[in-house]
This record gives C-alpha cells, sequence and structure tokens, in this order.
C-alpha cells in the first residue's frame, strides 16, 4: 500500500514516515500543499495524510483540488487545530477522516485500516468509465443493451485502469497487483490479458479502449 504524506514539520513528517515503513506501508514525504497537491494527481496512492497549515497550498484546498479533479483517495487530515468549525471545513473539503495533533502513531495507523476498508466497500459497485459502466460485483461491463462478464483476472487489470484513468499503470503494477509479487508472471501474461478485455470492450462497441505505451505500460482511454 502507498501512502502520501504531506506535512511540512520536519520531526513529525521523519516521525510518520519511520512507523508508517515500519508497518510495511511504502511512503512518499512531501512538505507542502503544493507538492501534496501535484503527487496526489498522480492517482496512484491507496491514502493521502493531509496537514492543513502548511506553505504555499493549505490542505483544504488541497483536498478540494483533488476531488474536483476525481481524485477519491482517501485522505486523512492532521492538524494541530481542534474546533469544530476546522473539523466540519475538512470533511467537508472532501477529507474522509481527521485527526488533531497531537495523536498516537498506533490510532493513525486504525484510521489508514479504516478508510482502505471503506473504499474496498465502494469499489463493490458500478464504476461509469466513459461510455461503458462496470458492475465490480458481478464483474460485468455494459453500454447501452450490450453486456459481457470478464473473468477474474480482466476484472482486476480493468478495476485498476479505471481507478487510475489518468496515468498510465506499469506492466510490472500489474502483473503485482493481478498476479501477486511472488508470482511467475511475465509480460506476455499481462500482454495477453490486455488483448482480452480489449476484445470484450469492442463487444460493447466502448469508445473506450487500453492503449499501451512503450516502456511505460497502459492506460484506459477514449479511441
Ligand atoms: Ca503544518
Amino acid at each position: 500500500m502507498h501512502i502520501l504524506l504531506v506535512e511540512d514539520e520536519q520531526r513529525l513528517s521523519k516521525a510518520l514516515k519511520q512507523i508508517l515503513e515500519e508497518n510495511r506501508y511504502m511512503v512518499d514525504a512531501v512538505y507542502n500543499g503544493e507538492d501534496g497537491l501535484n503527487y496526489g494527481l498522480s492517482g496512484i496512492y491507496d491514502v493521502i495524510i493531509l496537514d492543513i497549515m502548511l506553505p504555499r497550498l493549505d490542505g483544504i484546498s488541497v483536498a478540494k483540488s483533488l476531488r474536483q479533479s476525481s481524485i477519491n483517495t482517501p485522505i486523512i487530515m492532521l492538524t494541530a487545530r481542534d474546533s469544530v468549525n476546522d473539523k466540519i471545513n475538512g470533511l467537508d473539503s472532501g477529507a474522509d477522516d481527521y485527526m488533531t495533533k497531537p495523536f498516537a502513531p498506533r490510532e493513525l495507523l486504525a484510521r489508514i485500516r479504516a478508510v482502505t476498508r471503506r473504499q474496498g466497500e465502494v469499489l463493490a459497485d458500478v464504476l461509469e468509465c466513459g461510455d461503458f459502466s462496470f458492475n465490480t460485483s458481478t464483474n460485468e461491463i455494459s453500454k447501452g443493451d450490450k453486456t459481457i462478464r470478464l473473468n477474474y483476472k480482466e476484472a482486476e487489470i480493468l478495476k485498476l485502469l479505471t481507478l487510475r484513468k489518468n496515468v498510465i499503470v506499469s506492466k510490472e503494477d500489474l502483473i503485482s497487483k493481478v498476479w501477486g509479487y511472488d508470482s511467475d508472471a511475465g509480460d506476455s501474461n499481462v500482454e495477453a490479458y490486455i488483448s482480452f478485455v480489449r476484445k470484450k470492450l469492442s463487444f460493447i462497441q466502448s469508445e473506450m479502449t487500453i492503449l499501451s505505451y512503450k516502456k511505460l505500460g497502459y492506460r484506459l482511454e477514449a479511441k
């Protein structure tokens, strides 16, 4: 799981990064709101930990901009302030949870688990992807009166590409998320499954397809 940590207090950032890494999270730490927004817009993170009082751009504005750009990564806001107004502003801006400093690291870890679990539940639903919809509980894609079912791996691939629709997803990422870190799957497995998904997208006559970028990976795009 990949976490973006946006916190300008170097000591706190360093301490949090260490605790998170000890708990097997990958962490990218940035120290101002502008960097936080740019990194967050990549769509690659599973959770964003976002301080409110930040140089260049405050955390509330960062959260609002991310949500306006359809980035639905769970956000946990951090702040030293503890007024009811700040909590309301934070949650209204699109944050999923709120923590007042100082806090116990164990509590932050519990909140991270809670927001990612909720994200998982949200996924068991219908995703709209361009001109077709993707029911992630039945693994069916439909457009108009055409519907076709994807098998497990095809569905996992499409889910990943849909959730990261503005970024190129690498083959390595697809292998580790769909086949697992320890698998023997290679590039040819990914290529085969990508072509199966493309065929199913053409079957429902979707304008969306999976484009490949040499050496970089794949992206779901309109033709
Ligand atoms: Ca701060």
